[in-house]
């Protein structure tokens, strides 16, 4: 079933039900056809936008859908060079962004038999180049995923969500999905802010959260004395990080939570695995989830078999990234893993250094090719230091004497997008090399371990 057959049968199923504050099913589907008549662009066409979470980006999502065109959702946080590098790349027919109004036309008759392996969505993800790599999914393996979460999250029908996770990311998107499944709400939240979750969990009576650790931080930070009731809150999802098990106490105590799991998986294959245990085991990995073959390799590599029904099949237009990634059906994540004496399994780390702050793949590299060019810095290296709030945050080791003040007004006015910037700065007399003269990151972040 292809989604807009599959929204259909919601639409026709639950016409009564909300699926966002103040919109019904019912009033949905004429607004989605209109919408989607408007869209000037061929089935299989790609529709690029750069949009915060907003009712209307959700509605694009659904009529995109409803044409049968892909959607490109790309992140605003981008420095305009990477967008226009992924608007290129994926040949977009079509690009909107915040300040378009929504298209507008005679009602479309709707992409109703197009089959469910076409692309429905492209997501972007930074690879280990730190060059954005498109990631084509499936009709069919989103679908897959919405209901993947709606039962490993525990979702009831009628849920309620707050949809705050960005939708150019597949936690978003899941969630979106998630909802018209069960006949549920998708509460949207243009951006994040704290106090505004807060008040949105409570006016509208939100009954789960899928949330990046980092928000649950927030959350949970001015949840006290805010005198906001979160007792509707019934089911707690994290993904996209570790939770360190501080934090998996505060929410546990904060919400009282029915259901409270740990998702792990990726842009390209939506779950890998799912830790339903996070009270007693907390920041586990679990077990794999429903549709997922699981096997480390000797070096302890996480490899996930592609016959997923959530699984992508490829990168859009790059071999040498599929290359890299797929081996005997066997997609590689770059993460390594082991599994306890329970057979659940734990996160290590990266097999490359790629740095994961607040949800955000951030390249070592890219960042040090920037710092480097700075004539006060003789040397640099970037890793991630373990942060509470951020799960990492970007700190540049830097051999010479350039100020930190300058090498982050160096960074601002470079094409690096703001939030890749170091948000520390250490000075050292020589960096740790290997006799090859590869910089020792492994190194670094062992000695900023031991030192923290
Ligand atoms: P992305 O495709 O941007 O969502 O990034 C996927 C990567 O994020 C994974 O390969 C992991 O490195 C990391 N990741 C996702 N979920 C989790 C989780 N629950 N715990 C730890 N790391 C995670």
């Amino acid at each position: 079933m292809n989604l807009a057959q599959s929204l259909l049968a919601a639409c026709e199923r639950h016409p009564e039900l909300e699926s966002f504050p103040g919109l019904t099913f019912g009033e949905l589907l004429p607004r989605i056809r209109r919408i989607a008549g408007g869209l000037d662009a061929e089935p299989g066409s790609r529709v690029a936008v750069v949009l915060d979470n907003r009712l209307e980006t959700a509605l694009l999502y659904w009529a995109a859908q409803w044409a049968g065109v892909v959607f490109v959702p790309l992140s605003w946080r981008l420095s305009e060079e990477e967008l226009d590098y992924c608007v290129t790349d994926c040949g977009a027919a079509l690009v909107l962004r915040d300040g378009d109004a929504l298209p507008d036309g005679p009602e479309h008759p709707g992409a109703l038999s197009r089959g469910d392996g076409e692309t429905s969505l492209m997501l972007y993800t930074s690879g280990t180049t730190g060059r954005p790599k498109g990631v084509p999914r499936s009709h069919r393996a989103d679908r897959a995923g919405g209901w993947s979460q709606a039962l490993q999250h525990g979702y009831q029908w009628g849920d309620r969500t707050l949809g705050v996770m960005p939708l150019y990311h597949t936690m978003g998107i899941h969630s979106l999905l998630a909802m018209h499944l069960v006949g549920g709400c998708f509460v949207p939240q243009a951006r994040w802010d704290p106090d505004d979750a807060l008040r949105l969990i409570e006016e509208q009576r939100i009954t789960s959260l899928y949330l990046a650790p980092t928000l649950f931080h927030d959350l949970v930070a001015r949840l006290d004395g805010s005198g906001r009731d979160v007792s509707s809150v019934r089911a707690l999802g994290y993904a996209g990080a570790a939770m360190t098990s501080t934090m998996v106490r505060r929410c546990a105590e904060a919400f009282a939570p029915e259901v409270f799991v740990n998702h792990y998986g990726s842009t390209e294959i939506y779950t890998f695995t799912i830790g339903r245990e996070q009270l007693r085991k907390p920041g586990c990995a679990g077990r794999p989830a429903v549709n997922t073959r699981l096997r480390l390799t000797e070096d302890g590599e996480i490899c996930v078999h592609l016959s997923s029904e959530e699984a992508f099949s490829s990168y859009w237009q790059r071999p040498d990234a599929d290359a890299k990634a797929i081996a005997d059906g066997w997609y590689h994540t770059g993460d390594t893993g082991h599994l306890d004496d329970e057979g659940d399994l734990w996160i290590d780390g990266r097999v490359d250094d790629m740095i994961i702050s607040g949800g955000e793949n951030i390249h070592p590299l890219e960042v040090e090719d920037v710092l480097a060019s700075h004539p006060g810095v003789h040397e640099v290296a970037v890793i991630g230091a373990a942060d509470d709030r951020w799960g990492q945050r970007v700190v540049a080791v830097v051999v010479g004497d350039a100020s930190a003040e300058a090498l982050d007004a160096h960074c601002l006015a470079s094409p690096l997008a703001r939030f890749k910037r170091p948000r520390e700065y250490r000075y050292v007399d020589a960096l740790p090399r290997s006799a090859s003269g590869k910089i020792l990151r492994r190194v670094l972040r062992e000695t900023d371990a031991a030192s923290g």
